[in-house]
């Protein structure tokens, strides 16, 4: 029997217990039937890492959803090779709480699930909210809403050539949305550094810290579009090469023979 309606993997890095991921999930349900596999608890940050040291617990909270002791890029293995027993045709990622732009991109555990999905030939996104105004209110309900739209463009036509979505959505209700901007990734500036502590026991402990990111600004960004109230749609691929430099190596003349 023909399966109609389209099926559909929602993932995230916040974990199975972020409101992003319901809000995501609801919305792909009007869209399809949904499934979720999600890391058990919050796995920011952890890239397109994969458990490969230690087995993998599945549990099953309910119809189609699943928790795993993994990271977001194992939950789409898991969803992509061999644990469903269905193919998927559209991963969603998120929606995350906190944007991912420019650089944030590589150490984005909500990017990583969208560029699995994309790795395992299924047309993917990831979404991720801009930080709050007020410092504290989520509006999932406007990156759903976009999540819903967004999913169906995706299914009713094939997915550029070698790319998949990188959504972020500004924070706000939806009526104050400017429109929809199609970007390339900003700069971000990190102004991270390790700061040291001194525990109660009097030991020395280490937190990646500093102050909080800026970015160059700079038209056609992600970050622009954010700053304009525009949601930012980016295509990513997987191919890192830098091709201008390739010729440009090759006038290194690297050999064995150059000790
Ligand atoms: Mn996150």
């Amino acid at each position: 029997m023909n399966h109609q309606r389209p099926r559909i993997l929602v993932t995230n890095d916040d974990g199975i217990h972020s409101p992003g991921l319901t809000a995501l999930a609801d919305a792909m349900r009007e869209v399809g039937d949904v499934c979720i596999i999600a890391p058990d608890r919050e796995r920011s940050a952890v890239s397109h890492s994969f458990t490969i040291n230690h087995p993998i617990r599945a549990q099953s909270l309910g119809h189609e959803v699943y928790i795993i002791d993994g990271t977001p890029a194992d939950c789409v293995m898991f969803g992509t090779r061999g644990f469903l027993d269905y193919p998927l045709d559209l991963v969603a990622s998120g929606i995350n709480r906190g944007p991912n732009l420019g650089i944030d991109t590589v150490y984005s555990g909500t990017v990583a699930a969208a560029h699995e999905g994309h790795l395992c030939n299924v047309p993917s996104f990831a979404i991720s909210m801009d930080v709050p105004r007020d410092g504290y209110t989520y509006h999932f309900e406007t990156g759903a809403r976009f999540a819903k739209i967004l999913a169906r463009a995706i299914l009713s036509r094939t997915m550029p050539d070698g790319a998949f979505l990188n959504v972020n959505v500004p924070n706000i209700p939806w009526e104050q949305l400017q429109g929809v901007a199609i970007t390339r990734l900003g700069q971000r500036i990190y102004r991270d550094k390790i700061v040291r502590r001194v525990d109660p026991q009097g030991k020395e402990y280490y937190w990646i810290g500093g102050e909080a990111p800026t970015w160059v600004k700079s038209e056609g960004t992600d970050f622009h579009a954010l700053e304009q109230d525009k949601i930012s749609v980016t295509p990513l691929g997987q191919d890192f090469t830098q091709f201008h430099a390739i010729p440009e190596l090759d006038r290194w003349n690297l050999s064995l023979n150059s000790e």
